[in-house]
């Protein structure tokens, strides 16, 4: 039950803005769900008043049941309309607010969390609840208020003219609904469960969608399509167990609903012989005992639906209000960068906890204004040393101080705004050119968004495309060739003015000629930043102050590009094997 809880701490939450709104659905479910009860009454009054006026009595009491019959209906129809207008403002209105809110949480995530979740799922996973939280409340505090309204006023009805029968009926009602009730949380698991299979198959469906290029590269299209059936099939043996369940109920139901209503039909038929019942009141017991099996059977598939809806939303909520695994710590400072000093002090880490570690008991300190390579064979911890410096992970043990700051102790926001990060594989957003460069800096000017992109050598290409900075860029930059993506990267970082630099193989899509360009602007961008760069071709870290190579994690060599190659080690080795400066083949990332 800790799952539902969650749901309703939510719900309860989320939907405060709205408290009112759900008080008008109240009180607007109380009133339509006695007026069937109003209604059969009156219709039993204008009966019961024309055979009385048939039988030579004055009309009084007949004009007065028409004009509650009049009266009555136009009540119900205004009531209906200020539900359909308080909806108006409601739905939408909540709905927005979920969104809103699930979308800054899902932000709050860390780097892990979007590695293992597929994002389609993530997305999935937001639009349910947002569009299911406002159809539950309506749910709860509108349409069920409304039909057991309906129930306890018809059964009320009837015990004014044959209470025998109301007994039987009260019972009955008990009965059926309590057996819905007890049905509900075997019916929860199996909704959990189904949910839980579509938000899988849908973030399946986007994955594959998305690397469709390799689905056509490869032929497989069958091997696509039997994934997709597999899952599928599961997801449908989930629905039909949950229905299977839902049927065993509805006929239980159906069932005692014949013997309750042949009971009372033959006690109702009994008491009009015996003139105990007036015409009028037999008319009212059959109105009235149809529309209570109609209600109480929508009350049944009322629970239903909640029960489906909460499991949905149950199901994403425990992905996506799990906590962050990276968090700022209580009072945290923001991280303030004057020389830029980065320093590993016994830092212990690898990916998964009960695993081997990566690096065990690393310390390194890079002075401020620094230069530093950082080289070894693919796999070797060069990405993890940086995502470590970016706290996309919490390290195991040890501590990463910037200019004596613990970045586990500063605001993340403010150590990621500290650095301007190119990464290898750069994706952009499906926005214009120019909002992926300026989401190096937000506030930057035009002019400066331009000087940044000259000098990323960037300018050129994008004068090329006939909408210029307007152009949008493809899903995930797909329309730019990676060699220009890393372009609108690199511009980024010089819109940035970080004074910590760190490139993640960023020139390694370019063509020589480009790059050694852009050579010059990044010793430009370089002079007045602490940099790191990763790469594997060499001949790109010539410049640098010193070289770091790692072989598994550990720093097995550490000085300027000559020593290294004096010291005739595995530095010396990848440079003799690099014939035109890159890493041979078998070992290059
Ligand atoms: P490099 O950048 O030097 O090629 P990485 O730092 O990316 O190497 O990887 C170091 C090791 O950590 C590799 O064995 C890699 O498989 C592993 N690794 C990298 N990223 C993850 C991750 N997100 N989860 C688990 N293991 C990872
Ligand atoms: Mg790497």
């Amino acid at each position: 039950m800790a799952a539902s809880s969650l749901v309703w701490n939510f719900i309860k939450d989320v939907s405060r803005p709205y408290r009112w709104h759900l008080v008008g659905f109240f009180v607007i479910a109380c009133y339509i769900g006695a007026d069937p009860s109003i209604g059969a009454y009156i219709n039993k009054m204008i009966l019961d008043g024309i055979l009385q006026v048939r039988a030579g009595e004055p009309p009084h009491y007949t004009i007065l049941a028409v004009v509650l019959y009049i009266i009555t209906n136009i009540m119900v129809v205004v009531f209906w309309r200020t539900w359909d207008w308080v909806m108006m403002y409601f739905k939408p209105g909540l709905q927005a607010l979920v969104t809103e809110k699930l979308a800054i949480i899902a932000m709050g995530h860390s780097h892990r969390f979007y590695q293992e979740q597929l994002s389609g799922a993530i997305v999935k996973h937001i639009t349910t609840v947002a569009e299911q939280v406002p159809e539950l409340l309506t749910i709860v505090t509108g349409d069920i208020v409304w039909r057991l309204c309906t129930v306890i006023a018809g059964i009320f009805t009837l015990w004014t003219v044959f209470p025998t029968v109301a007994w039987i009926v009260m019972v009955w009602a008990i009965v059926f609904i309590s057996s819905a009730v007890l049905v509900t949380r075997r019916l929860h698991v199996y909704s959990e469960r189904s949910a839980n299979l579509l938000a899988h198959i849908e973030g399946s469906m986007v994955d594959t969608a998305s690397h469709m290029l390799a689905v056509r590269l490869f032929s497989a299209r069958g091997y696509e399509r039997g994934r997709l059936v597999e899952l599928l099939s599961s997801w449908m043996a989930a629905i039909q167990q949950r229905d299977w369940c839902l049927l065993k109920l509805f006929i239980f139901q159906g069932g005692s609903w014949i013997i309750c209503e042949s009971i009372s039909v033959w006690l109702v038929v009994q008491a009009a012989f015996q003139d105990v019942l007036t015409i009028g009141d037999v008319v009212l017991f059959f109105s009235v005992s149809l529309f209570l099996i109609l209600t109480i059977w929508n009350i049944t598939r009322d629970f239903s639906k909640v029960i489906k809806l909460s499991g949905e939303i149950s199901q994403a909520l425990e992905i996506l209000l799990a906590a962050p695994e990276v968090t700022d710590v209580a009072h945290a400072m923001p991280l303030t960068v004057h020389a830029g000093r980065i320093v590993f002090d016994h830092v212990s880490f690898g990916y998964e906890h009960d695993q081997l570690l990566l690096f065990n008991n690393l310390s390194l300190t890079i002075e401020p204004g620094q230069k530093v390579g950082l080289v070894g064979y693919s796999g070797s911890g060069k990405s993890t040393l940086v995502n470590l410096i970016l706290r996309l992970y919490d390290l195991q043990s040890g501590n990463i101080l910037i200019d004596d700051q613990n970045i586990a102790h500063v605001m993340q926001d403010s150590l990621r705004s500290a650095i301007a990060y190119i990464p290898q594989d750069p994706s952009l957003f499906h926005r214009t050119l120019i909002e992926n460069i300026k989401y190096g800096r937000s506030d930057a000017t035009p002019a400066e968004v331009m000087e940044a992109a000259r000098r990323a050598h960037t300018a050129d290409f994008i004068a090329a495309f006939p909408h210029g900075y307007q152009t949008m860029v493809g899903d995930r930059g797909v329309k730019m060739s990676g060699g220009q993506r890393q372009r609108i990267a690199i511009a980024r970082a010089f819109l940035k003015h970080a004074r910590i630099l760190i490139m993640d193989e960023a020139t390694s899509a370019l063509d020589s000629m480009t790059e050694r360009y852009i050579q010059e602007s990044f010793q430009e961008l370089m002079q007045s930043c602490t940099t790191i760069v990763v790469a594997h071709r060499l001949a790109t870290l010539l410049t640098m102050d010193r070289i770091i190579v790692f072989d598994k994690g550990v720093i097995v060599e550490d000085g300027p590009h000559e020593v290294l190659l004096k010291n005739n080690g595995l530095y010396a080795r990848l440079w003799r094997a690099q014939s035109s400066g890159f890493l041979p083949v078998d070992d290059a990332v």
